[in-house]
C-alpha cells in the first residue's frame, strides 16, 4: 500500500495534510514532517488543523506554518466536483474518519488515509493502515525513504517527537527493538532526544499543574481501576485549555496495583470526553469502541453523555465485562 500512496502523491501537485482535532504528538509531528517531505518532493503542501498546534508542540520545526481552519480550501475539491482529474489530495494522518478532523469539505476531496490504529477504517480513496507500528510517524518515515527524500534534522525532530509521545516515552506496550531502531535512525538524522523531551515534558503551563492538582484530589479507586475527572468550572477557574488535559490520565495509571486508569473531562455541553489507559492486561480500545470511540489496546478515548455519575458507572461497568479477570474486591478509595 505504501507504493500506492507514493504513486498517488507523484500523480498530484497540491496537498493539504491534516490530522484529528485536539492533535497529539503523533498527529502534529507526522503532519509537520509529511508536509515538509511533500515540499521537498516539489509539491505545494499546506498543513491544516482545526485546532492549530498545542502549546507544547509549537517549538517543532514548521509549526508556525500550520493553518488553523474549519474547512479545507475550496480549491482542494473544485476539480473533483466538476468530474475532472484533480491534482489536489488531502492526506489524513492518525484519523479513523473524516469527522475526527472537524474540517468541512473533506468528503468532496481525494483522500489518502495513513494510520496506525487497530481501530482505523478504510474511509478514504487510498487507505494505508498498519497497526504493527507504534506511531503514524513511522509510516511517514517509510514514505520519505521510498520517495528518496533525505530525512534532515527538522523532519527527524518532528518524527522523533511523534514516536516519543505515542510510545509514552518508549514505555508503552508494543515498544520493541524495532521502535528503537527507528528512533536511532531519527537521532542519527539529527533529532536531539533531550531537546525533544524538554519541550514536551518540561513545557507545561501553570494552569495544567493546577488542573492536575484538582484532578488528583478527585482520585477514585475500585480495585484495579482508578479514575479522575475535571469539570468545566475547574478548567475555567485555572484558565486551563483542552490541551492541558493531555497526559493527566497517566498519573492515575502510575499506581502500582492499578491496571486501568480513566480520565473524565466535562465538555461545555456537559457530555464527557473519556481517556482510557491500560498497563496491558485489559483492552481499553474495545471499551472505547463500544461507546463510539477508538484507539489502541492500551490507550483509547471516546465521548459519552453525563452526568458524571452516569458516565462513570457506564464506563466502569463496561470495563468489568471485558474478558479479563479484574479483582475489584481490594477496594482502596
Ligand atoms: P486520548 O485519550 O489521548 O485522547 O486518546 C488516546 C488514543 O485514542 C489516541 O490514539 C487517539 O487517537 C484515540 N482516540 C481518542 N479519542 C478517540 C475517538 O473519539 N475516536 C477514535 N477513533 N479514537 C480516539
Amino acid at each position: 500500500m505504501l507504493e500506492r500512496v507514493l504513486q498517488e502523491i507523484r500523480a498530484r501537485r497540491r496537498f493539504v495534510v491534516t490530522s484529528h482535532a485536539r492533535p497529539d504528538g503523533d498527529g502534529i509531528g507526522s503532519a509537520l514532517a509529511c508536509g515538509q517531505i511533500l515540499r521537498i518532493m516539489g509539491k505545494d503542501a499546506e498543513v491544516v488543523m482545526h485546532d492549530g498546534v498545542p502549546r507544547i508542540y509549537q517549538n517543532l520545526p514548521f509549526a508556525d506554518r500550520v493553518v488553523q481552519a474549519d474547512a479545507v480550501p475550496a480549491s482542494a475539491f473544485s476539480d473533483a466536483l466538476s468530474g475532472a482529474f484533480s491534482d489536489y489530495a488531502v492526506i489524513l494522518l492518525e484519523c479513523d474518519s473524516i469527522k475526527r478532523t472537524l474540517l468541512d469539505g473533506l468528503e468532496k476531496c481525494f483522500l489518502i488515509n495513513i494510520d496506525h490504529h487497530a481501530s482505523g477504517r478504510n474511509f478514504a480513496n487510498v487507505n494505508w493502515i498498519d497497526s504493527t507500528v507504534m506511531a503514524t510517524a513511522e509510516l511517514v518515515y517509510r514514505l520519505a525513504r521510498l520517495a528518496c527524500v533525505p530525512v534532515d534534522r527538522d523532519i527527524a525532530t518532528c518524527l522523533y517527537t511523534a514516536l516519543m509521545t505515542d510510545t509514552g516515552s518508549f514505555m508503552f506496550e508494543g515498544t520493541n527493538e524495532h521502535t528503537f531502531t527507528v528512533a536511532r535512525e531519527l537521532v542519527l538524522a539529527g533529532a536531539d532526544p533531550a531537546l525533544c523531551a524538554r519541550h514536551i515534558y518540561f513545557g507545561h503551563s501553570t494552569a495544567k499543574l493546577r488542573l492536575l492538582g484538582a484532578a488528583l484530589s478527585n482520585l477514585h479507586r475500585e480495585g484495579p481501576l482508578a479514575w479522575i475527572w475535571v469539570t468545566q468550572e475547574q478548567m475555567q477557574r485555572f484558565g486551563a485549555r483542552e490541551e492541558d488535559c493531555e497526559g493527566l490520565v497517566n498519573y492515575a495509571l502510575s499506581m502500582a496495583d492499578v491496571q486501568v486508569a480513566i480520565f473524565f473531562r466535562e465538555l461545555p455541553d456537559h457530555r464527557y470526553r473519556i481517556s482510557l489507559r491500560s498497563k496491558g492486561e485489559v483492552n481499553v480500545s474495545s471499551v472505547a469502541e463500544h461507546f463510539g470511540g477508538g484507539g489502541h489496546k492500551c490507550a483509547s478515548g471516546c465521548s459519552i453523555d453525563g452526568p458524571l455519575a452516569v458516565a462513570v458507572s457506564r464506563i466502569v461497568e463496561r470495563l468489568l465485562v471485558e474478558p479479563v479477570t479484574m479483582n475489584t474486591n481490594a477496594s482502596t478509595s
